[in-house]
């Protein structure tokens, strides 16, 4: 296909026939329009928001091979056999292939045989694969994942600098980068770095309406995400992140011993269980994968239902991240996070003993702020995170605070109680504690280790019994998110800042939030197979189609997704479509697939 002005009708057409979608979705369009006319593009669009087919129907409008720069090894087959499915032609090149798959591959791309050639990063700094590049005809470079080639991101590849070079070797070919990551400076990282200066920039709202934010307080943690999957969201995919090895293991054990299927995923697992696991994830329906950050990034399986994370992520923009990976397909999905102090003792201990020096550890401080901002806030969760990517939004609905409005009070008085507690312990002893024991003298408790230090000899004994150790613990926690207290040491011991005095010195007031007295589960949502309008009667159809579709999938060895995703399957239950022609205007049924799965799916239909 050529490009003779015609660039959106050519792009649509690509849309419906290839894709079976009817429209573009938000700023789509634009981005295709400019990339077919051959412009430089750098694109901020949230995970779920459909990136992919910013760079591939352009591709496939373009004359020549639309180049894919992936860090995403274990997922290239996934993402060509997903293409292939919709009968584009594409292949990929990368360590886990033999000479003569590569060799094959290598062919097509010359002989004009693939519209898409996926590539690692550490392929293009081969000059070998360079030579290659320069025997065929590119119609675009794709920079997926833009933002490893910045170094302070977590998920830095060296080998994404190299991609800087490939505007002096290809000046007339256009290169698109795309990432999901928002912040100003990872967005300016990626312009300068990639060399995209002259690029036309394109950045999308960043919301996820379909996820329900929700923040709750830690106690029982394995016991309440339990609760949680029981509840709502049994038999669903999702994925839970703790911050350890040692966690995820014990917290895919604690759930398959209470009938959850889930397996673990970290970086101290061996490369074949890792892999096994991953495949497991993206092949089967309702697997909870638990896991480290180390998994998750890529993973365009759409229908992960929850993202719970067991442990405070290190920052907004982490959590952002790692909670954008459910939903993808739009329907309702959770975004579940179990905070507590022990989280902030921890994490700030982290950074305490953290390499790099004091610019990067106030950076990580910095991080930790903005994330503990977002945990005690009274205000709309979806609003602060948009806040904090630079978007403005409105109070959602669609959240914890939301939907059971938390109170704040004024904690000005225990405040000032428990910071002078940690002061009389300070001065008057030269003795440092944990809160567990300033809270016990406050409570006026005589435990073995208050006797041992005489601590109810203190003038701060007993002096807090209008509170129940849990609310002490939230009042220490919502202090250290504000500056107000900090902790040191291993034993995570409590210690005055210089805000603490304004405080005692009763020039400051504080705000804390009401610790509930158990967490009110925020309005249910609805499970995502119910969450569709479905009429009852299509219900068994769609079970039918689901089957059908595992086969067909299982036979072909690729994901269910792969072959048609819920959502349509769901349309196809409710339409009930008689004739190929009727079944082929259902959204996500393009040429290839109604050619190759229309017959079996009105079969099924019929029997
Ligand atoms: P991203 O890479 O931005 O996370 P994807 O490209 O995987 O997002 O797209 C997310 C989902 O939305 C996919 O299931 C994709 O097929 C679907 N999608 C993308 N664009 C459209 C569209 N214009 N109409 C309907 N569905 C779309
Ligand atoms: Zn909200």
């Amino acid at each position: 296909m050529t490009s003779l002005g015609t660039e959106t009708s050519d792009a649509l057409q690509v849309l419906h026939r290839v894709f079976g979608y009817d429209s573009f979705r938000g700023g789509q369009q634009e981005i295709i329009e400019h990339v077919v006319g051959g412009g430089d593009a750098l694109v901020l669009m949230p995970t779920g928001g459909g990136k992919s087919l910013c760079y591939q129907i352009p591709a496939l409008v373009r004359e020549g091979v639309g180049v894919v720069v992936s860090p995403l090894i274990a997922l290239m087959q996934d993402q060509v056999d997903a293409l292939r499915a919709l009968g584009v032609r594409a292949g990929f090149l990368n360590s886990t292939q033999d000479f003569e798959q590569r060799r094959q591959v290598e062919s097509d791309f010359l002989s004009g045989e693939l519209d898409l050639l996926y590539l690692a990063p550490e392929r293009l700094t081969v000059e070998s694969t360079v030579r290659l590049l320069e025997r065929g005809k590119i119609s675009l470079f794709a920079i997926d994942e833009a933002h490893c080639v910045s170094q302070w991101g977590h998920d830095f590849r060296p080998d994404y600098l190299a991609l800087s070079g490939l505007h002096e070797r290809w000046p007339e070919v256009p290169r698109i980068a795309l990432t999901a990551t928002a912040t100003e400076a990872t967005h300016a990282e990626i312009a300068t770095r990639l060399n995209l200066g002259d690029a036309r920039h394109f950045v999308a709202s960043f919301d996820r309406p379909n996820i329900q934010y929700r923040i709750v307080g830690k106690n029982e943690p394995k016991r309440q995400l339990l609760d949680l999957l029981r509840t709502e969201h049994a038999g669903d995919a999702g994925i839970v992140y703790c911050l350890s090895r040692n966690s995820v293991e014990k917290t895919a054990e604690f759930l398959t011993q209470n009938g959850i299927t889930a397996v673990p995923y970290h970086a101290g697992l061996d490369t074949r269980t890792r892999a096994t696991n991953q495949a497991r994830f993206l092949r089967e329906e309702g697997l909870v994968v638990v896991a480290t950050i180390a998994f998750g990034m890529g993973i365009d399986k759409p229908d992960v239902r929850f993202v719970a994370h067991l442990d405070l992520p290190k920052s907004v923009e982490g959590y952002y991240q790692e909670t954008g990976r459910a939903g993808r397909d739009g329907l309702p999905s959770t975004a579940w996070l179990a905070y507590g102090l022990q989280d902030v003792v921890q994490q700030r201990k982290m950074i305490d003993t953290s390499e790099g020096d004091a610019a990067h550890r106030r950076r990580l401080g910095t991080h930790l702020d903005a994330m503990l901002a977002l945990c005690e806030t009274v205000e709309c969760r979806r609003v602060q995170l948009l806040n904090y990517f630079g978007q403005q939004g409105t109070p959602c609905g669609n959240c914890d605070t939301c939907l059971t409005p938390p109170e704040s009070w004024d904690g000005t008085v225990p405040a000032q109680k428990l910071l002078s507690a940690v002061y009389r312990l300070q001065h008057e002893r030269r003795q440092k504690f944990g809160a567990g024991q300033v809270i016990d003298i406050l409570l006026g408790k005589t435990t073995p280790k208050v006797t041992q230090h005489s601590h109810d000899s203190l003038s701060v004994f007993g002096i807090g019994t209008e509170l129940r150790d849990t609310e002490w613990r939230g009042v220490v926690r919502q202090l250290l998110a504000q500056g107000l207290l900090s902790v040191e040491g291993d034993y995570g011991t409590l210690v005055l800042t210089d805000a603490s005095a304004e405080v005692l010195g009763r020039q400051r007031e504080v705000r804390l939030r009401r610790e509930p007295e158990r967490v009110a589960r925020a309005a249910k949502p609805r499970r995502a197979a119910e969450a569709v309008d479905m009429p009852a009667e299509a219900a068994p159809v769609f079970e039918r189609l689901r089957a059908w579709r595992a086969a067909t999938a299982k036979e072909q060895g690729v994901p269910p997704y792969v072959v048609f995703h819920d959502k349509t399957l769901r349309q196809i239950a409710t339409e009930a479509p008689s004739t190929l022609a009727e079944l082929g205007t259902i959204s996500g049924v393009g040429e290839n697939k109604l050619a190759k799965y229309g017959q079996p799916i009105l079969d099924t239909l019929a029997g």
